[in-house]
C-alpha cells in the first residue's frame, strides 16, 4: 500500500464518504437491467451488448443513469460540487424500491459480488476502488473484476479521473501553503494511479492486438514487392469508379447483398453501413438523432455540460456516428479553455506547481474550478479516442466475420484482372515504369517512396489518356 493510504483516505473528499455523498442509493445491476438500454438497445433483463454485439457484464452508463433518474428523479452531481448538506433519501414505496444504506467508507471491503455490482453502477465508487488497487490493495478476483475485458475501459476512465483529481488537489495544497505530509501522500497516490493507468492502457492494447490477430487482421500484410501485383493495384486505384462498379457487379453475381457492397465515401457512411448490416450494435435512437442535428454552439454546450458531471453521463455522445465530432469539438473547447486553466497546451494536465505565481485565495479558487473542468474535458477526450479505436476495430472485425468478406475479396481480385484486360496499354505502362526497379523478373526493390513514384506514373497515365482522347476525337 502507499504510505498511509487509509489515513489519507479519510482526509480525502473523493475517497471517503463526505456528508455530501451520503444520499447515494444502492442501485443493483439487476435492477438497472429491468429497463431497455438506451445505448445498445438490450431488452429488459438482458445484459448489455458490446459494439460487436456480444453480451458484457458491464452496464452501459446511459442505462444506469436513465434507471437512476427514472426511479429516484435524481440529478447526480459531482461530489465536490454537491452542497455539503445532509439529505435524507426520499421515502420510497413499491416493489424493488429501497433507500440505501450509507455507502461503504471503503467499498473494496465489500463482498466481491456486491463490489462488482457497485462498480457497475457508480463511477465514483469505481474511482475509489481503482485508486485503492493502484495503491497496493490486493484481493482475489479484484484484478480480473477491474481489468478484465468487460471493465478495463471503464477502469481506465476512472483511473484518469483519479489521477487528475490527485494532481489538482496536490497543486491546490501546495499553492495555498498546505501541509507537507498531505502533499506527499497526494503525490504518492498520483504516481501510483498514473503507473496503474499506463499499465491498464498497455493491457487494453494487448487485448486489442490479440483479438485482431486472432481474426487475421493483424499483422497487416507487408506491401507487395511483386511488380505485377503492384501494377494491377495501381491501375485499380487509378480507375476507382470503374473498379468499384466492377467489384459490385462481380459481388452481386456471387450472391453478395447490395447492402454489403455499397460504395463508402466517408466515415459516417462506413459506420451506417455497419449498423444497417447488423455488424455493430448501435441503434440510432431519438437522443442520437437530436444530437446529430445540434448546431456547433449547442453541441459544444452539451459536451461541456457532460464533462462537468462525473457520476452522470451523456451516453448519446458515445454513439459511433457522434464520436468523431465529439473528439474534435473537445479538442477545440480544450484549446479555448487552456489559457484560463493556466495550461500551456491541450495534451495533458500540466503541473501547475512548476511555475509558481502568487495568487490570492479567490484567484486560486476560480483556477481550481476551471482546472477541474479542463481535466474532465481531457478525460472525455481520452475516452472518445479509445471509443473511436474500439469502433474502428469493431468495424474491421465485423466486416471480416461477415460471409460477404471472402466473396468481396474474390470479386476485388477478379475486378483487378478485368481492368488489366480492359486497359492493357495503361497496365503495360505501369509495368514498364516499375521494371526499372526490378532486381529480377517481377521482384521489386523500390528506391523512392511509393506514393511519390505512383504520383509520377499517374501523371504520365493522365497524359496518355489525354493524347488518346484527342486522337479519337480527331478521327
Ligand atoms: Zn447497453
Amino acid at each position: 500500500m502507499c504510505s498511509s493510504f487509509d489515513v489519507s483516505a479519510r482526509a480525502d473528499g473523493a475517497l471517503d464518504a463526505s456528508p455530501a455523498r451520503r444520499a447515494l442509493w444502492n442501485v443493483r445491476s439487476h435492477e438497472v437491467a429491468t429497463i431497455v438500454c438506451p445505448t445498445c438497445g438490450a431488452a429488459r433483463r438482458a445484459p448489455c451488448r458490446t459494439l460487436w454485439d456480444r453480451p458484457t457484464t458491464a452496464l452501459h452508463r446511459g442505462r444506469t443513469i436513465r434507471y437512476v433518474k427514472m426511479r429516484f428523479a435524481l440529478d447526480l452531481v459531482e461530489p465536490h460540487e454537491r452542497p455539503v448538506r445532509f439529505q435524507a433519501g426520499p421515502a420510497l414505496a413499491g416493489v424493488g424500491l429501497k433507500a440505501t444504506r450509507v455507502p461503504h467508507l471503503q467499498p473494496w471491503r465489500l463482498p466481491l459480488h456486491e463490489l462488482a455490482d457497485l462498480v457497475n453502477v457508480s463511477f465514483l465508487d469505481l474511482a475509489k476502488v481503482v485508486t485503492a488497487h493502484a495503491c497496493g490493495l490486493q484481493r482475489t478476483g479484484l484484478d480480473e473484476l477491474l481489468f478484465g475485458p468487460d471493465h478495463v475501459e471503464q477502469s481506465i476512465d476512472a483511473l484518469t479521473y483519479a489521477m487528475h483529481d490527485r494532481q489538482i488537489r496536490r497543486e491546490v495544497r501546495i499553492l495555498s501553503g498546505g501541509g507537507h505530509r498531505e502533499v506527499e501522500d497526494l503525490a504518492t497516490q498520483e504516481r501510483a494511479v498514473r503507473d496503474r493507468l499506463r499499465d491498464a492502457e498497455r493491457r487494453l492494447k494487448g487485448q486489442r492486438i490479440a483479438e485482431l490477430t486472432a481474426a487475421g487482421i493483424l499483422p497487416f500484410p507487408a506491401a507487395t514487392n511483386d511488380s505485377r501485383r503492384l501494377a494491377r493495384a495501381w491501375l485499380g486505384r487509378y480507375l476507382p469508379e470503374e473498379k468499384e462498379t466492377l467489384v459490385r457487379r462481380l459481388a452481386a453475381d456471387a450472391g453478395v447483398a447490395p447492402s454489403a457492397t455499397i460504395h463508402i465515401r466517408s466515415i459516417p457512411e462506413k459506420i451506417t453501413r455497419c449498423i444497417d448490416n447488423g455488424w455493430l450494435a448501435a441503434p440510432l435512437t431519438d437522443a442520437v438523432r437530436q444530437l446529430l442535428e445540434l448546431d456547433g454552439p449547442a453541441f459544444r454546450r452539451r459536451i461541456v455540460a457532460d464533462a462537468a458531471l462525473q457520476d452522470a453521463r451523456d451516453d448519446a455522445l458515445c454513439h459511433p456516428l457522434v464520436l468523431n465530432r465529439w473528439r474534435d469539438q473537445l479538442t477545440e473547447v480544450l484549446a479555448e479553455m487552456a489559457p484560463s486553466a493556466d495550461n500551456p497546451h491541450t495534451k495533458h494536465l500540466h503541473d501547475l506547481t512548476l511555475t509558481r505565481r502568487p495568487r490570492s485565495t479567490t484567484q486560486l479558487g476560480q483556477l481550481h474550478g476551471r482546472r477541474r473542468l479542463f481535466a474532465a474535458l481531457l478525460q472525455r477526450r481520452s475516452e472518445s479516442i479509445r471509443l473511436i479505436t474500439a469502433l474502428n476495430d469493431g468495424m474491421s472485425l465485423a466486416e471480416r466475420r461477415d460471409p460477404s468478406y471472402e466473396l468481396l475479396k474474390k470479386a476485388g481480385d477478379q475486378a483487378y484482372d478485368e481492368l488489366v484486360r480492359r486497359h492493357p496499354d495503361l497496365y503495360r505502362h505501369i509495368r514498364t515504369h516499375l521494371a526499372r526497379y526490378e532486381t529480377r523478373y517481377g521482384r521489386l526493390q523500390l528506391t523512392e517512396p511509393r506514393a511519390q513514384l505512383r504520383a509520377r506514373i499517374y501523371d504520365e497515365l493522365d497524359r496518355m489518356r489525354a493524347a488518346h482522347l484527342a486522337s479519337t476525337t480527331h478521327r
